[in-house]
This record gives C-alpha cells, sequence and structure tokens, in this order.
C-alpha cells in the first residue's frame, strides 16, 4: 500500500480525534482502577503530534512513526507513555516506506515483543497488551473483511479485561478490586487500532 501524505495525514488525524473524542471515556476508566489520568495523559500526547501534523505526516512512514512515538514519550508520562512510545517506535524501526500486510504483520509482533519487554509484563495481567495481542491475531489470520474483524476483535478484547484482574500497572496495587472494570489501556489500544483499521479500510 502506498502511504501518500494525505493517507498518513488522515491516519494521524483519526487516530488523535479518537483519543480525543473519548478522553473522559479513558479518564473514567482509569479513575476507577488507578489515579483518573489516562485519558488526559494520552490527550496531551496527541495534542503535540496534532501539533505536528504537517511535519509528521511529510516524511516518510518508518520516520512519522518514530517522530510519533517520541512525542508519546515526552508528553504522555505515567506507565502508558513510554510503552505506546515504545509500540510506535518499534513500528517505525520495522515497517518499510510502503508496507503491505505481511510487513505490518511482522512489524506489529516485533513492537508487542518490545512493549511486552519494557512493561516487564505479558498478555493476561489486565493490560495493553490484552488488546494488542489478539490485533495481531487477527492481523495474521488472512481472508474476511480485514479492517472490521480488527475493529471488532480489539472491542472485543478490551471488554474482555473486565472480568481480570491486573497484576501489571498501578491497577495491580487493588488486587481482586481491579476485577469488574475495563482497563483503560486496552479501551485507548481499542481505539487507536479501530482508528487506523477504518482509515486503511477505506483506503484499500
Ligand atoms: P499510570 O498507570 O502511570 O497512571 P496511565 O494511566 O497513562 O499511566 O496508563 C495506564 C495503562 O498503562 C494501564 O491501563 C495499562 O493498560 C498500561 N500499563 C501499565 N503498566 C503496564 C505494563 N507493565 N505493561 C503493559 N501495559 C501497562
Ligand atoms: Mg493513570
Amino acid at each position: 500500500m502506498i502511504f501518500e501524505d494525505a493517507l498518513k495525514r488522515r491516519l494521524i488525524a483519526a487516530v488523535a480525534d479518537t483519543v480525543f473524542a473519548h478522553a473522559d471515556e479513558l479518564g473514567a476508566l482509569d479513575r476507577a482502577i488507578g489515579d483518573g489520568d489516562h485519558g488526559i495523559n494520552m490527550k496531551r500526547g496527541f495534542e503535540a503530534v496534532i501539533a505536528d501534523l504537517d511535519q509528521l505526516a511529510a516524511k516518510p512512514l518508518p520516520d512519522l512513526l518514530k517522530g510519533l512515538g517520541t512525542h508519546l514519550v515526552m508528553k504522555v508520562g505515567g506507565a502508558s507513555g513510554p510503552l505506546y512510545g515504545t509500540l510506535f517506535m518499534a513500528l517505525g524501526k520495522e515497517l518499510p516506506a510502503d508496507p503491505g500486510l505481511g510487513d505490518a504483520t511482522r512489524a506489529f509482533a516485533a513492537a508487542i515483543a518490545a512493549v511486552k519487554a519494557r512493561g516487564k509484563s505479558d498478555v493476561g495481567q489486565k493490560t495493553m497488551l490484552d488488546v494488542l495481542a489478539p490485533a495481531l491475531d487477527a492481523l495474521a489470520e488472512s481472508g474476511g473483511d480485514l479492517p472490521r474483524r480488527v475493529s471488532e476483535t480489539v472491542q472485543r478484547a478490551a471488554e474482555a479485561t473486565k472480568p481480570m484482574r491486573a497484576t501489571r500497572g498501578r491497577a495491580s496495587f487493588l488486587g481482586e478490586r481491579s476485577i469488574g472494570h475495563v482497563d483503560p489501556g486496552a479501551r485507548s489500544s481499542a481505539l487507536i487500532i479501530s482508528a487506523v483499521a477504518e482509515v486503511l479500510g477505506g483506503a484499500a
């Protein structure tokens, strides 16, 4: 797929827009099992990204992703800033300028491994990884309406963190009381991935 500037711009804007539109919801989720700052953190990060939109969209995709990751590391803060930063920077390192599906699948797998290493975490601990990993599985399955399948998978995966007990991050301090709430980072990952899938689905 050719990543022209207009497509890169639409991708960045769609991801930022969904973060802005759901900032209150992310804050409420984090208030239930954390310190309530996830919505504000993500909003601050993507405001910095949008302030740099023209320059980012003009870069080749790998540099765009590294630049976006750098903004998130510098501006989001908390646990999620370095983790999202790692995710986007690893994608930037692994992807060619105009990736196909195979490239995207390989790069996403490497980026998830980088997040796991950075977070000393894995699937099943009620974190963003419980959305990222199923998204990779959906990407790796061939056939069907891929964007829709990925979107449905991540929405379902975020909901599926509700009955889980957190064993990483701030929510783990709550032990059993973390059960019964969707993980905020899982929700923000689902929102971001859905936005990307929707734009790429329309562009394919
Ligand atoms: P903080 O917890 O420092 O306030 P945020 O509220 O911005 O940071 O982000 C919280 C989210 O970060 C959690 O909902 C979870 O998804 C994710 N998270 C926290 N720690 C880890 C970890 N070690 N590995 C993966 N994800 C994590
Ligand atoms: Mg928080």
